[in-house]
């Protein structure tokens, strides 16, 4: 098959480096994206110290530039419930020198402590963006506490995560950030990453007339289901949102044949196996390491579904080719550079 023309991007990713050195560093983070043909990448602020100040994200460039890693290195800033913090955040997003890309918020809990859990605490950030004329992306993550069923978790039976944060978190959590963007008539681009239910998707797509919104999907996401969570070792699988029951996937997987997902991001989160396979048994996947063999399947997956449409048709198999190289490259780059604009690849 023929191989992207343009560099791929990737728009979620969790470096380590610094306290969290054991896990990972942020070279070899960028080393494996460069190794799948990721030129550039935006690092997601639950570090430790978390990234919600102009001192800590200064900290964090020099960090990555004493490591080499300057090239292609952007940071999502941490937004908080404080109205002066994140009227500074905005300020780093809209100053060009800062590679600062946008900024994000944990409307629920995950690694670290950055959540903001309260739905009027959401809707204030929400508001101070509309106050602040703000028109830079916000990335949220989606899932809501109050639907959580934690009971129903038994690290014994790793699947059971699907359980204990249902599909309905998320969605609800979704619907919550559409309204009060709606509310306010904010004009920020409103992002759902790692996007894991079909109502997720079709929220965003019909949303899109309203306002300025994409959600991106994770090669794990997409590829993986909770039944492959079976056993002692499917902790290694555990992530947030976890990973949706098989009939689930499989709709995810056709939505994003069909067009329906702006972009593929990793959401790359290393652990330590001792950290997954017990307590805390972490949260996060190290989805870079299933990345090119998840792009190139998907590529085959986009051409043969061309080609049974195009039967025949004189040159087929070239146009169905050409549409699959395409498409990918729309989900790997072109999408994410259209929401971006400092991203100078
Ligand atoms: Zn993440």
């Amino acid at each position: 098959m023929e191989l992207q023309r343009v560099p791929k991007g990737d728009a979620h990713i969790h470096l380590r480096g610094g306290k969290e050195s054991y896990k990972a560093t942020i070279s070899s983070g960028m080393q494996l994206a460069r190794m799948n043909g990721i030129s550039f990448v935006f690092d997601m602020p639950n570090t430790n110290p978390p990234l919600t100040t102009v001192k800590a994200i200064d900290d964090r460039l020099k960090l990555a530039a004493s490591e080499g890693c300057s090239n292609g290195y952007y940071i999502w800033a941490g937004v908080t419930a404080d109205p002066n913090q994140i009227a500074e955040m905005v300020g780093l997003v809209e100053d060009p020198s800062y590679p600062v890309i946008g900024l994000k918020m944990y409307a629920g809990p995950s690694t670290g402590n950055l959540a903001i859990k309260g739905e009027k605490e959401q809707r204030d950030v929400h508001k101070e963006l509309a106050k602040l004329g703000y028109t830079g992306p916000i990335a949220v993550h989606c899932e809501k506490e109050s639907l959580f069923r934690m009971e129903l978790w038994d690290p014994d039976r790793p699947q059971t995560w699907a359980d204990a944060r249902p599909e309905t978190a998320e969605v609800e959590s979704i619907k919550d950030q559409v309204r009060f963007i709606l509310e306010f008539e904010s004009d920020a681009h409103l992002h759902i990453p790692h996007v894991s239910t079909t109502q997720g998707i079709e929220l965003r797509n019909k949303y899109s007339d309203r306002l300025s919104m994409s959600c991106g999907i994770t090669p794990h996401h997409a590829a993986w289901s909770a039944e492959d969570m079976q056993g002692h070792s499917g902790l290694l699988k555990k992530c947030n949102p976890p990973l949706r029951k098989e009939a689930t996937r499989r709709k995810l997987y056709n939505l994003l044949l069909d067009g329906k997902i702006d972009w593929i991001e990793t959401d790359h989160a290393p652990h330590t196996v001792d950290e997954k396979l017990n307590p805390p048994y972490a949260s996060g996947i190290r989805s870079l390491e299933i990345y090119a063999e998840f792009v190139y399947n998907l590529q085959r997956a986009l051409m043969q579904r061309r080609l049974s449409q195009l039967v025949s048709a004189a040159g087929a198999v070239e146009q169905a080719r050409l549409y699959a190289l395409r498409r990918i490259e729309e989900l790997t780059y072109y999408s994410i550079k259209s929401v971006f604009p400092k991203v100078k690849e």
